[in-house]
């Protein structure tokens, strides 16, 4: 121990109690004043104190940032309906939404109640038992929309706020909160000064952006004020417009937890590490835990396709296989956010990006260098880079799911990946066919590409045709039936 340091401990012990400074104090009294003030706005700490359980039932018109069926603006919009409820005392959580969703109907469920959670799927008629339910991150997103709830949380993690200052919002004064939830990022939340109530509140999100709530227009229900509007908006865009048709102040959540008893059992959900699929002599499927690339070996360097995360991972996890090859070439399935998070990677490779024509825009637009960004527009069907390996691309669209929509087809080996219009399930049997999966039957069926393996963006397992045909018939059997009951 050195000379400097053994001082430094010695200042320390002798260093008269505490550094003259009471920060801190006077920010946990500024949290409990903002906090008292927020309870007895929000309804009051007794009544507050007794609530058991909560629940809403909405209406939500989703516009699709960066999911629309085209790239260009307007952005879709799609309306959906929800519901969440929370039990308080037992860590239970149930919810269900039903709409569509590029282009795919939806009708699911969740359930986390210990053993007995589930994920259902109202449309196909199953259920697939969670295996490791997590009550904090599945309720978290209902919490973060539910001032009420957000209020309990910063009555029972107080000590994990800080005060963060004063900002005018709407012109109106508001003092800000930094709570810390038990798990994602930080949220600061905006108590109106004039009212008490929580009005707005946002979050930052490394690598994505930046996330605000904004709650409107409160009304009262059972003594507590609960608001009948919210928006969702991210960098500033709005992506959810919600109308809260119904609040549920304790309402008995044992009918809402007993749904499904009748469906089917589907194989559990789990984690899919992410592997390298040998297809066939220098192609591969290679990805884990829902994206998935497919690259192929053209002798001196690779050609990659699918712009989905991972892909510097997935690129080394391949190499430690064949040997280090550069990525010259690569294509783009679709402008979609999820689909060109790997456009940054292949231009640090230095690659070509293949694509539609009219994706450029947003293509070039997830580039470090937008304008130095190599791009070569794919006209309906043509063979992309050179080497052993035919590798066409071919557009598909339009379909439900997007105006133009790229798969690569590799003739000789039968193979074709697709992204968005038919993922098998990890494990049990193919789903009945929503709207893009028919029109990537009839698209397939029109060119007259008979693929021995449709490998997909989203899906570890490898579909055939079979299974193709099957999700058809199971359409065609879940529609017929519907029609029935009518
Ligand atoms: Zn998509």
């Amino acid at each position: 121990m050195n000379c400097s340091r053994v001082m430094l401990i010695a200042a320390l012990f002798y260093a008269p109690l505490g550094w003259g400074s009471d920060i801190s104090e006077k920010n946990a009294e500024k949290v409990r004043e903002v906090l008292d003030a927020a309870l007895a706005a929000h309804g009051g700490a007794e009544r507050l104190a007794a609530l058991r359980s909560f629940g809403v039932e909405f209406e939500d018109i989703n516009i699709a940032v960066g999911q629309s069926r085209k790239a260009e603006p307007p952005l879709d919009r799609a309306p959906s309906l929800g519901s969440a409820a929370i039990g308080l005392d037992d860590s239970v959580f149930v919810q269900r939404a039903a709409g569509v969703g590029g282009g795919f109907e939806f009708d699911n469920g969740t359930v986390i109640n210990g053993e007995a959670s589930y994920q259902f799927n109202f449309r196909n008629g199953n259920k697939a038992l969670i295996a490791q339910p997590d009550f904090a991150t599945t309720s978290g997103p209902f919490v973060r929309v539910s001032p009420t709830l957000l209020v309990l949380q910063l009555r029972d993690r107080a000590q994990n706020a800080y005060y963060l200052g004063s900002d005018k919002v709407d012109g109106e004064k508001h003092d800000v909160i930094g709570l810390s939830m038990s798990v994602g990022p930080g949220i600061s939340l905006f108590f109106s000064r004039a009212t008490g109530l929580l009005t707005h509140s946002e979050r930052v999100l490394p690598g994505f952006g930046k996330v605000e709530y904004r709650f409107d227009d409160y009304q009262t229900v059972s003594g507590i004020p609960v608001n009948a509007r919210f928006t969702l908006l991210v960098n500033g865009e709005e992506n959810i417009l919600r109308t809260n048709q119904r609040t549920l102040i304790n309402p008995d959540l044992a009918p809402m937890l007993d749904v499904g008893t009748d469906l089917a059992d589907a194989p559990p959900v789990v984690a899919q590490p992410v592997r390298v699929l040998r297809l066939a002599e220098g192609v591969y499927h290679v990805g884990g835990n829902g994206t998935y690339a497919l690259f192929v070996d053209q002798g001196d360097h690779l050609l990659a396709v699918g712009g989905t995360a991972g892909v510097p991972e997935r690129a080394a996890m391949l190499r430690a296989e064949i040997g280090d090859k550069p990525i010259r070439e690569a294509a783009m399935t679709h402008h979609h956010s999820d689909h060109i998070l790997a456009v940054a990677a292949y231009e640090q490779e230095g690659a070509t990006i293949h694509a539609a024509a009219s994706h450029e825009a947003v293509i070039r637009g997830a580039a470090a260098d937008p304008a130095g960004l190599k791009f070569a527009a794919v006209e309906s069907r043509a063979r992309i880079g050179e080497g052993p390996i035919t590798v066409e691309m071919v557009d598909i669209g339009p379909t439900a799911h997007a105006e133009h929509l790229l798969v690569a087809w590799l003739p000789e080996q039968g193979i074709l990946f697709e992204a968005d219009h038919f993922a098998m399930p990890a494990a049990g049997p193919v789903q009945a066919a929503a709207a893009p999966t028919q029109d990537f039957a009839k698209a397939l069926d029109r060119l007259g590409i008979e693929p021995t393996r449709i490998v997909s963006a989203h899906s570890p397992r490898p579909g055939s045709m079979a299974d193709l045909a099957e999700a058809l018939r199971l359409e065609a059997e879940r529609v017929q039936k519907l029609s029935a009951a009518r």
